[in-house]
């Protein structure tokens, strides 16, 4: 074999494993029949290689298991809360911090601090909860992420970037007042895990900060957005990704956090401004919802690994081979035909369904299908983000009808070899090769909120 390029390995070696079951395709069909063709009704123990979701299924280090002793369990002012708060200062530089028990914690009480019914909050992109949180708290979402994000196969290396025109006209149209904040995603999930460059972000916060509107980071994978700037913008090659993340965030205001994905822990997240009078409302928000302003729904043992995790996830090293991992797989399935979403995004590589089952309408759910032909035939578990995902219009109960209709392949970090993600790349390649077989479903169950988690389907 010959190298075409200088190798990568993980800078880590496995301490503790973790035995999976093997299952036969009999078994799958039965397990996924009972689980209505969602993945997330699935057995965990009954999934072989589980790309479900990036979300607290990292893998710990010794460092943060040695941490998890060190849990200072008191009610009030944990000496973990106090260490946290300095990592936050010392890696995204805002001020004051509120931990809550997972993301959506804080999404949920920074959208009731900052809208108000008929607010207008504009977004590169919706994310579900945040999105859902938004309009609990009477607000309007609006898109204002760049078309080439909707588009599967551009290749552009910012898709993430909001567009400073459909912003500008969202003010221009109802009110600088009408606009509670604009959130910047970094990375973009529902668009394939795509990065936002620095200067969009700087130019966003221009305009926003003129207009008297706050910036809030959805900073969850801000950490892998900051990689995606040093290798990709000009001028960041030589700076540190610590140098980066803080220059990053130093365009916003605010940021909310799910430390399940960049973070490198199970359970956790927060949400940091810099504005005292907001700040105060959050604290106490918190212990109506979520516990004292000082763990947020959380044990000291969990502040302390998320405190340690942000250490460990911002070194380069560990970074270059978390975003070349996924990049690994995405490269197997691009150079095989697959239809991908392009450029492979930091946490995932997305099946472009819609491509793939061709000749499966959208009201078919084709997405939904995908993942659950993927399971039956390997055991591999991945999840839809398309239709289903995008659930109803809030006012006229019709479908949203998302242009990106994908399955997605999310790599849990520290946790899989390249053997596992060869063994996943053979099995789509061998489901794309007998493509045309595939049949689309039906949904039969469809709850009220964020309906993609418990629906269930039957095949057409
Ligand atoms: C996961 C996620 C959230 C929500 O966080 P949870 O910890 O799952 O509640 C918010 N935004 C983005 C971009 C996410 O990926």
């Amino acid at each position: 074999m010959e190298f075409t390029r200088k190798p990568w390995a993980e800078p880590y070696k496995i301490k503790v494993v973790e035995p999976l079951k093997v299952t036969d395709r009999e078994y799958r069909e039965k397990c996924m029949q009972e689980a209505g063709y969602n993945t997330f009704l699935l057995r965990s123990e009954d999934v072989y290689i589980d790309l479900l979701t990036d979300s607290g299924t990292n893998a710990m280090s010794d460092y943060q298991w040695a941490g998890m002793m060190l849990g200072d369990e008191a009610y009030a002012g944990s000496k973990n809360f106090y260490y946290l708060e300095e990592n936050v200062q010392k890696y995204y530089g805002y001020k004051y911090l509120v931990p809550t028990h997972q993301g959506r914690g804080a999404e949920h009480m920074l959208s009731q601090a900052l809208i108000k019914p008929g607010m207008y909050v504009p977004g590169n992109m919706y994310f579900t909860t945040t999105r859902l949180h938004q309009e609990l708290a009477g607000g309007t979402f609006v898109d204002v992420i760049i078309d080439e994000a909707h588009d599967s196969a551009c290749d552009h290396p910012f898709k993430g970037n909001v567009d400073l025109n459909k912003f500008e006209n969202l003010i221009n149209k109802v009110g600088a007042d009408k606009v509670a904040y604009i959130t910047v995603g970094a990375t973009v999930n529902m668009a394939g895990g795509q990065p936002v460059s620095m200067a969009n972000i700087k130019a966003v916060s221009e305009l926003a900060h003129k207009n008297g509107i706050k910036v809030v980071l959805d900073a969850t994978r801000a950490m892998e957005n900051a990689y995606f700037i040093q290798q990709r913008e000009e001028g960041y090659q030589n700076k540190t990704m610590q140098e980066i993340l803080r220059e990053f965030a130093s365009y916003s205001d605010a940021a909310t956090m799910s430390g399940k994905k960049d973070l490198l822990v199970n359970i956790g997240g927060f949400v940091a401004v810099n504005d005292w009078d907001v700040f105060e409302e959050l604290r106490n928000m918190v212990v109506v919802y979520e516990g004292l302003h000082t763990y947020g729904g959380l044990a000291g043992r969990d502040m302390e690994a998320m405190a340690r995790g942000m250490e460990e996830a911002i070194q380069d090293d560990y970074m270059a081979s978390r975003i070349n991992q996924v990049a690994y797989l995405g490269n197997i399935l691009n150079d095989a035909g697959v239809p991908i979403v392009w450029p492979v995004g930091g946490h995932a590589v997305f099946l472009d369904a819609k491509r793939f089952y061709d000749h499966i309408p959208q009201e078919q759910y084709p997405a939904q299908a995908l993942a659950a032909d993927l399971y039956i035939a390997s055991g591999v578990r991945g999840m839809e983000r398309g239709i289903v995902s995008a659930g109803r219009n809030k006012e006229t109960g019709e479908e949203y009808k998302p242009k990106l209709e994908l399955v997605r392949l999310t790599i849990p970090r520290r946790v899989y070899t390249q053997s596992h993600l060869d063994v996943t790349a053979y099995n789509v390649i061998e489901l794309f090769k007998n493509r045309h077989q595939a049949k689309g479903l039906k949904m039969v169950y469809e709850p009220k909120y964020l309906r993609f988690f418990q629906a269930r389907f039957e095949r057409m």
